[in-house]
Protein backbone atom coordinates (compact mmCIF):
# COMPACT_ATOMS: atom_id res chain seq x y z
CA UNK A 1 0.00 0.00 0.00
CA UNK A 2 1.19 3.37 -0.76
CA UNK A 3 -1.65 5.73 0.75
CA UNK A 4 -2.16 4.50 3.81
CA UNK A 5 -3.39 7.35 6.08
CA UNK A 6 -4.63 10.82 6.15
CA UNK A 7 -1.09 11.82 6.97
CA UNK A 8 -0.05 10.28 3.57
CA UNK A 9 -2.95 12.32 1.85
CA UNK A 10 -1.13 15.33 3.26
CA UNK A 11 2.31 14.26 1.93
CA UNK A 12 1.01 13.62 -1.44
CA UNK A 13 -0.81 16.69 -1.89
CA UNK A 14 2.32 18.59 -1.01
CA UNK A 15 4.51 16.48 -3.67
CA UNK A 16 1.93 17.76 -5.85
CA UNK A 17 1.86 21.43 -5.00
CA UNK A 18 5.82 21.18 -5.51
CA UNK A 19 5.33 19.40 -9.15
CA UNK A 20 2.78 22.22 -10.01
CA UNK A 21 4.84 24.45 -8.89
CA UNK A 22 7.96 23.69 -10.96
CA UNK A 23 5.32 23.55 -13.73
CA UNK A 24 4.72 26.84 -13.41
CA UNK A 25 7.99 28.26 -12.79
CA UNK A 26 9.74 26.27 -15.38
CA UNK A 27 7.42 25.58 -18.18
CA UNK A 28 4.12 27.87 -17.67
CA UNK A 29 0.56 28.73 -16.37
CA UNK A 30 -0.46 27.85 -19.85
CA UNK A 31 0.39 24.46 -20.46
CA UNK A 32 -0.79 23.28 -17.43
CA UNK A 33 -4.49 21.62 -17.60
CA UNK A 34 -6.74 22.07 -14.54
CA UNK A 35 -9.47 19.35 -15.07
CA UNK A 36 -10.46 18.92 -11.53
CA UNK A 37 -13.56 21.32 -12.50
CA UNK A 38 -12.59 23.06 -9.29
CA UNK A 39 -11.03 25.90 -11.05
CA UNK A 40 -10.39 28.63 -8.16
CA UNK A 41 -9.77 32.00 -9.17
CA UNK A 42 -9.99 35.23 -7.79
CA UNK A 43 -11.94 37.72 -9.68
CA UNK A 44 -11.45 41.65 -8.32
CA UNK A 45 -10.11 44.66 -9.08
CA UNK A 46 -7.16 47.29 -7.74
CA UNK A 47 -10.17 49.03 -5.74
CA UNK A 48 -12.12 46.28 -4.70
CA UNK A 49 -8.59 44.79 -3.44
CA UNK A 50 -7.31 48.35 -1.35
CA UNK A 51 -11.25 47.85 0.59
CA UNK A 52 -9.75 44.12 2.02
CA UNK A 53 -9.57 45.73 5.84
CA UNK A 54 -10.77 43.26 8.52
CA UNK A 55 -13.96 45.56 9.09
CA UNK A 56 -14.42 47.58 5.71
CA UNK A 57 -14.14 44.28 3.87
CA UNK A 58 -16.85 42.60 5.12
CA UNK A 59 -19.22 45.77 5.74
CA UNK A 60 -19.01 46.04 1.91
CA UNK A 61 -18.65 42.83 0.29
CA UNK A 62 -20.92 41.20 2.98
CA UNK A 63 -23.32 43.07 2.11
CA UNK A 64 -23.45 43.02 -1.86
CA UNK A 65 -23.25 38.97 -1.30
CA UNK A 66 -26.49 38.86 0.59
CA UNK A 67 -27.59 40.05 -2.87
CA UNK A 68 -26.44 38.06 -5.19
CA UNK A 69 -25.89 34.85 -3.13
CA UNK A 70 -29.33 34.76 -2.81
CA UNK A 71 -30.02 34.98 -6.65
CA UNK A 72 -27.32 32.31 -6.93
CA UNK A 73 -28.78 30.07 -4.19
CA UNK A 74 -32.41 30.91 -2.74
CA UNK A 75 -32.98 31.27 0.63
CA UNK A 76 -33.73 34.14 2.95
CA UNK A 77 -30.31 34.61 4.15
CA UNK A 78 -26.61 33.62 2.91
CA UNK A 79 -23.37 33.13 4.96
CA UNK A 80 -20.17 32.92 3.69
CA UNK A 81 -17.82 30.19 4.84
CA UNK A 82 -14.10 28.99 4.32
CA UNK A 83 -15.14 26.00 2.58
CA UNK A 84 -18.25 23.82 2.34
CA UNK A 85 -17.06 21.42 5.13
CA UNK A 86 -17.49 24.23 7.64
CA UNK A 87 -20.47 25.05 6.90
CA UNK A 88 -21.54 21.20 7.27
CA UNK A 89 -19.20 21.20 10.61
CA UNK A 90 -21.53 24.46 11.91
CA UNK A 91 -24.39 23.12 10.95
CA UNK A 92 -24.57 20.09 12.43
CA UNK A 93 -22.40 21.48 15.68
CA UNK A 94 -25.74 23.60 16.27
CA UNK A 95 -28.70 21.25 14.70
CA UNK A 96 -27.57 17.77 15.88
CA UNK A 97 -27.38 17.12 19.42
CA UNK A 98 -26.30 13.72 21.43
CA UNK A 99 -27.27 10.51 20.80
CA UNK A 100 -30.11 12.20 17.60
CA UNK A 101 -30.13 10.60 14.21
CA UNK A 102 -29.01 12.31 10.63
CA UNK A 103 -30.12 10.62 8.04
CA UNK A 104 -29.09 11.02 4.72
CA UNK A 105 -29.80 10.37 1.27
CA UNK A 106 -27.97 10.76 -1.88
CA UNK A 107 -27.78 9.47 -5.35
CA UNK A 108 -24.08 6.82 -5.10
CA UNK A 109 -22.36 6.47 -2.30
CA UNK A 110 -20.00 7.66 -0.27
CA UNK A 111 -20.88 11.04 1.56
CA UNK A 112 -18.10 13.70 1.57
CA UNK A 113 -16.43 13.00 4.34
CA UNK A 114 -17.18 15.76 6.52
CA UNK A 115 -20.62 14.61 6.98
CA UNK A 116 -20.06 11.71 8.77
CA UNK A 117 -16.87 12.92 10.64
CA UNK A 118 -18.76 16.31 12.00
CA UNK A 119 -22.28 13.91 13.37
CA UNK A 120 -18.94 11.84 14.92
CA UNK A 121 -17.99 14.90 16.77
CA UNK A 122 -21.37 15.40 18.20
CA UNK A 123 -21.90 12.07 19.19
CA UNK A 124 -25.11 11.70 16.79
CA UNK A 125 -26.03 8.22 14.93
CA UNK A 126 -25.23 8.72 11.35
CA UNK A 127 -26.41 6.59 8.77
CA UNK A 128 -26.48 7.30 4.82
CA UNK A 129 -28.14 5.65 1.89
CA UNK A 130 -28.30 5.66 -1.64
CA UNK A 131 -31.24 3.21 -2.51
CA UNK A 132 -34.22 5.56 -2.31
CA UNK A 133 -36.87 2.36 -1.58
CA UNK A 134 -34.67 2.03 2.20
CA UNK A 135 -34.56 5.36 3.10
CA UNK A 136 -36.27 5.70 6.19
CA UNK A 137 -36.64 8.94 8.73
CA UNK A 138 -36.62 7.34 12.49
CA UNK A 139 -37.77 9.04 15.69
CA UNK A 140 -35.63 10.78 17.32
CA UNK A 141 -33.68 12.63 14.19
CA UNK A 142 -32.24 16.15 14.24
CA UNK A 143 -31.17 16.85 10.71
CA UNK A 144 -32.09 15.14 6.94
CA UNK A 145 -29.10 15.40 4.89
CA UNK A 146 -29.45 15.61 1.05
CA UNK A 147 -26.21 15.52 -1.61
CA UNK A 148 -27.58 17.21 -4.93
CA UNK A 149 -24.75 16.19 -6.74
CA UNK A 150 -21.72 14.06 -5.07
CA UNK A 151 -17.97 14.12 -5.15
CA UNK A 152 -18.20 12.30 -8.38
CA UNK A 153 -20.80 14.23 -9.86
CA UNK A 154 -23.92 11.82 -9.79
CA UNK A 155 -26.86 13.92 -9.64
CA UNK A 156 -29.79 12.70 -7.04
CA UNK A 157 -33.50 12.23 -9.22
CA UNK A 158 -35.39 15.53 -8.90
CA UNK A 159 -38.75 13.50 -7.93
CA UNK A 160 -36.47 11.99 -4.50
CA UNK A 161 -35.18 15.01 -3.73
CA UNK A 162 -38.84 16.42 -3.32
CA UNK A 163 -39.69 13.21 -1.55
CA UNK A 164 -36.78 13.44 1.00
CA UNK A 165 -37.75 16.78 1.88
CA UNK A 166 -41.13 16.11 2.47
CA UNK A 167 -40.99 13.23 4.68
CA UNK A 168 -38.42 15.39 6.74
CA UNK A 169 -41.16 18.12 7.02
CA UNK A 170 -44.08 16.18 7.66
CA UNK A 171 -42.02 15.15 10.84
CA UNK A 172 -40.47 19.12 11.19
CA UNK A 173 -37.39 17.67 10.56
CA UNK A 174 -35.12 20.39 9.00
CA UNK A 175 -32.94 19.67 5.94
CA UNK A 176 -29.89 20.43 4.50
CA UNK A 177 -28.70 19.84 1.76
CA UNK A 178 -24.98 19.30 0.99
CA UNK A 179 -25.04 20.97 -3.32
CA UNK A 180 -20.78 21.66 -3.56
CA UNK A 181 -21.23 21.24 -6.72
CA UNK A 182 -25.65 20.59 -7.27
CA UNK A 183 -25.98 24.15 -6.70
CA UNK A 184 -24.79 24.83 -10.61
CA UNK A 185 -24.59 21.29 -12.09
CA UNK A 186 -27.91 20.35 -11.10
CA UNK A 187 -29.58 23.83 -12.27
CA UNK A 188 -27.62 24.65 -14.82
CA UNK A 189 -27.63 21.11 -16.84
CA UNK A 190 -30.71 19.22 -15.21
CA UNK A 191 -32.31 22.13 -15.42
CA UNK A 192 -33.77 21.05 -11.29
CA UNK A 193 -34.47 23.95 -9.11
CA UNK A 194 -32.11 25.40 -6.14
CA UNK A 195 -32.32 23.57 -3.22
CA UNK A 196 -33.93 26.44 -0.91
CA UNK A 197 -36.98 26.99 -3.89
CA UNK A 198 -37.35 23.02 -3.00
CA UNK A 199 -37.96 23.83 0.34
CA UNK A 200 -34.75 23.12 1.88
CA UNK A 201 -33.87 25.04 4.72
CA UNK A 202 -30.13 24.78 4.72
CA UNK A 203 -27.82 24.44 0.95
CA UNK A 204 -24.19 24.45 1.05
CA UNK A 205 -22.34 25.07 -2.20
CA UNK A 206 -18.94 25.05 -2.80
CA UNK A 207 -17.45 28.67 -4.48
CA UNK A 208 -14.80 26.79 -6.54
CA UNK A 209 -17.20 24.11 -7.49
CA UNK A 210 -18.06 24.68 -11.94
CA UNK A 211 -17.29 28.27 -11.12
CA UNK A 212 -14.92 30.99 -10.84
CA UNK A 213 -14.48 31.15 -7.33
CA UNK A 214 -12.19 30.91 -4.41
CA UNK A 215 -12.35 27.61 -2.00
CA UNK A 216 -15.04 28.46 0.02
CA UNK A 217 -18.15 28.25 0.74
CA UNK A 218 -21.70 29.46 0.73
CA UNK A 219 -24.69 28.61 2.91
CA UNK A 220 -28.31 29.70 1.79
CA UNK A 221 -31.38 28.77 3.52
CA UNK A 222 -34.25 29.93 6.46
CA UNK A 223 -32.76 33.21 7.89
CA UNK A 224 -33.43 31.80 11.84
CA UNK A 225 -31.38 28.84 11.01
CA UNK A 226 -28.52 30.38 9.55
CA UNK A 227 -28.94 33.09 12.45
CA UNK A 228 -27.98 29.88 14.61
CA UNK A 229 -25.45 28.67 12.57
CA UNK A 230 -23.52 31.51 12.36
CA UNK A 231 -22.95 31.50 16.05
CA UNK A 232 -21.40 28.55 15.75
CA UNK A 233 -19.48 29.60 12.68
CA UNK A 234 -17.96 32.94 14.15
CA UNK A 235 -17.25 30.77 17.89
CA UNK A 236 -15.45 27.97 16.14
CA UNK A 237 -13.62 30.41 12.81
CA UNK A 238 -15.12 28.89 10.58
CA UNK A 239 -16.18 32.08 8.20
CA UNK A 240 -15.08 33.14 5.40
CA UNK A 241 -12.12 36.14 5.33
CA UNK A 242 -12.65 39.42 3.35
CA UNK A 243 -10.24 38.19 0.75
CA UNK A 244 -12.26 35.14 -0.12
CA UNK A 245 -15.90 36.84 0.34
CA UNK A 246 -14.63 39.22 -2.33
CA UNK A 247 -13.42 36.76 -4.61
CA UNK A 248 -17.34 34.48 -3.90
CA UNK A 249 -19.33 37.96 -4.76
CA UNK A 250 -17.05 38.61 -7.90
CA UNK A 251 -16.78 34.47 -8.61
CA UNK A 252 -20.80 34.07 -8.73
CA UNK A 253 -21.63 37.88 -10.81
CA UNK A 254 -19.22 36.23 -13.42
CA UNK A 255 -20.97 32.43 -13.53
CA UNK A 256 -21.95 31.48 -16.67
CA UNK A 257 -23.26 28.53 -17.49
CA UNK A 258 -22.67 28.02 -21.07
CA UNK A 259 -19.32 25.97 -20.36
CA UNK A 260 -20.78 23.72 -18.31
CA UNK A 261 -23.66 22.88 -20.94
CA UNK A 262 -20.95 22.86 -24.12
CA UNK A 263 -18.60 20.39 -21.52
CA UNK A 264 -22.00 18.09 -21.69
CA UNK A 265 -21.94 17.68 -25.32
CA UNK A 266 -18.04 17.23 -25.33
CA UNK A 267 -17.82 14.87 -23.16
CA UNK A 268 -19.15 12.02 -25.03
CA UNK A 269 -16.85 12.40 -28.24
CA UNK A 270 -14.12 12.24 -25.78
CA UNK A 271 -15.53 8.96 -24.26
CA UNK A 272 -15.82 7.64 -28.11
CA UNK A 273 -12.31 8.08 -27.89
CA UNK A 274 -11.41 6.85 -24.93
CA UNK A 275 -13.38 3.56 -25.58
CA UNK A 276 -11.27 2.31 -28.38
CA UNK A 277 -8.51 1.43 -25.67
CA UNK A 278 -10.22 1.20 -22.74
CA UNK A 279 -13.48 -0.64 -21.01
CA UNK A 280 -14.23 1.34 -18.29
CA UNK A 281 -14.28 4.97 -18.94
CA UNK A 282 -17.94 6.53 -17.76
CA UNK A 283 -18.92 10.02 -18.62
CA UNK A 284 -20.15 12.42 -15.91
CA UNK A 285 -22.45 15.16 -16.55
CA UNK A 286 -19.24 17.52 -17.73
CA UNK A 287 -16.45 15.24 -18.46
CA UNK A 288 -15.31 11.42 -18.14
CA UNK A 289 -14.20 9.51 -14.67
CA UNK A 290 -12.45 6.43 -14.31
CA UNK A 291 -12.97 4.79 -10.83
CA UNK A 292 -10.01 3.30 -8.60
CA UNK A 293 -11.53 -0.13 -8.84
CA UNK A 294 -12.39 0.37 -12.91
CA UNK A 295 -9.16 1.38 -13.64
CA UNK A 296 -7.50 -1.40 -11.56
CA UNK A 297 -9.08 -3.69 -13.91
CA UNK A 298 -8.14 -1.85 -17.28
CA UNK A 299 -4.69 -3.17 -15.67
CA UNK A 300 -3.15 -6.30 -17.71
CA UNK A 301 0.06 -6.64 -15.45
CA UNK A 302 0.05 -8.78 -11.82
CA UNK A 303 0.93 -6.12 -9.08
CA UNK A 304 0.49 -5.87 -5.58
CA UNK A 305 -1.20 -2.06 -5.05
CA UNK A 306 -4.81 -1.52 -3.91
CA UNK A 307 -7.12 0.25 -6.38
CA UNK A 308 -6.62 3.47 -4.64
CA UNK A 309 -2.91 3.46 -5.00
CA UNK A 310 -3.35 2.73 -8.75
CA UNK A 311 -5.45 5.85 -9.37
CA UNK A 312 -2.87 7.84 -7.25
CA UNK A 313 -0.18 6.45 -8.96
CA UNK A 314 -1.87 6.99 -12.45
CA UNK A 315 -3.17 10.45 -11.62
CA UNK A 316 0.19 11.75 -10.56
CA UNK A 317 1.71 10.06 -14.31
CA UNK A 318 -1.19 12.23 -16.05
CA UNK A 319 0.44 15.49 -13.66
CA UNK A 320 3.98 14.63 -14.23
CA UNK A 321 4.55 13.92 -17.82
CA UNK A 322 1.24 16.16 -19.38
CA UNK A 323 0.53 19.10 -16.63
CA UNK A 324 -2.78 17.53 -16.58
CA UNK A 325 -4.45 18.31 -13.24
CA UNK A 326 -7.05 15.73 -11.59
CA UNK A 327 -8.00 15.87 -8.37
CA UNK A 328 -6.53 12.66 -6.58
CA UNK A 329 -2.89 14.27 -6.52
CA UNK A 330 -4.05 17.53 -4.74
CA UNK A 331 -7.27 16.76 -2.60
CA UNK A 332 -7.86 16.96 0.93
CA UNK A 333 -7.85 13.29 3.24
CA UNK A 334 -10.75 11.17 2.60
CA UNK A 335 -11.79 12.37 -0.95
CA UNK A 336 -13.04 10.32 -3.55
CA UNK A 337 -9.71 8.70 -5.47
CA UNK A 338 -11.86 8.31 -8.68
CA UNK A 339 -9.97 10.36 -11.81
CA UNK A 340 -12.49 12.92 -13.32
CA UNK A 341 -11.38 15.14 -16.14
CA UNK A 342 -13.32 17.93 -16.03
CA UNK A 343 -14.20 19.77 -19.70
CA UNK A 344 -16.40 22.33 -18.12
CA UNK A 345 -13.59 25.13 -17.06
CA UNK A 346 -10.66 24.33 -19.85
CA UNK A 347 -10.19 22.34 -23.29
CA UNK A 348 -7.78 19.57 -22.66
CA UNK A 349 -5.81 19.28 -25.93
CA UNK A 350 -5.19 15.86 -27.64
CA UNK A 351 -6.16 14.87 -23.99
CA UNK A 352 -7.42 11.05 -25.76
CA UNK A 353 -3.82 10.77 -26.38
CA UNK A 354 -2.41 11.47 -23.30
CA UNK A 355 -4.58 9.54 -21.26
CA UNK A 356 -3.58 6.38 -23.52
CA UNK A 357 0.13 7.39 -23.13
CA UNK A 358 -0.21 7.66 -19.04
CA UNK A 359 -2.44 4.59 -19.03
CA UNK A 360 0.66 2.68 -20.98
CA UNK A 361 3.32 3.78 -18.38
CA UNK A 362 1.08 2.66 -15.62
CA UNK A 363 1.79 -0.51 -16.59
CA UNK A 364 4.96 0.01 -16.60
CA UNK A 365 4.74 1.65 -13.05
CA UNK A 366 2.71 -0.36 -11.36
CA UNK A 367 5.17 -3.43 -10.86
CA UNK A 368 7.15 -1.60 -9.32
CA UNK A 369 6.28 -0.32 -5.96
CA UNK A 370 8.91 1.62 -5.02
CA UNK A 371 8.87 3.61 -8.08
CA UNK A 372 5.31 4.27 -6.95
CA UNK A 373 5.64 5.51 -3.55
CA UNK A 374 8.58 7.59 -5.61
CA UNK A 375 6.06 9.47 -7.87
CA UNK A 376 3.70 9.97 -5.04
CA UNK A 377 5.54 11.57 -2.30
CA UNK A 378 9.02 12.02 -4.48
CA UNK A 379 10.79 9.85 -2.00
C1 LIG B 1 -16.31 19.17 -2.60
C2 LIG B 1 -17.43 18.66 -1.84
C3 LIG B 1 -17.57 18.99 -0.47
C4 LIG B 1 -16.53 19.77 0.32
O1 LIG B 1 -16.12 20.98 -0.17
P1 LIG B 1 -14.87 21.70 0.55
O2 LIG B 1 -14.84 23.06 -0.01
O3 LIG B 1 -13.68 20.89 0.20
O4 LIG B 1 -15.11 21.67 2.00
C5 LIG B 1 -18.68 18.50 0.19
N1 LIG B 1 -19.59 17.76 -0.44
C6 LIG B 1 -19.50 17.43 -1.74
C7 LIG B 1 -20.58 16.62 -2.37
C8 LIG B 1 -18.42 17.86 -2.48
O5 LIG B 1 -18.32 17.52 -3.77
Amino acid sequence: MIVNNSLDEVKKRENALAIIKDWVLNKSRESLYDLTGLSGGFIASPSEIDLLETYVGPAIFEEELQKVGIEHMGGEKVLPLNRTSSGILATILALVSENTNVVHYLAELPAHPSIPRSCALVNANYSETDNFDEFTIPENTSLVVITGSTMDHKVIDLENFKKVIEMAHDKNIPVMVDDASGARLRTVVFNQPKACDLGADISITSTDKLMSGPRGGLMAGRSDLIDEIKVKVNQFGLEAQPPAILAMLNGIKNFNGDNLIKSFSRKDELLDLLNQNFNNFKTTPTGVMITPKDLASELKVSHNLSDNDVAFVFSFILLKEHGIITIPPVSMPGASATIRFDLSTSDAFNLNKKIVSSFNNLEKLVINEDECREIVFNF
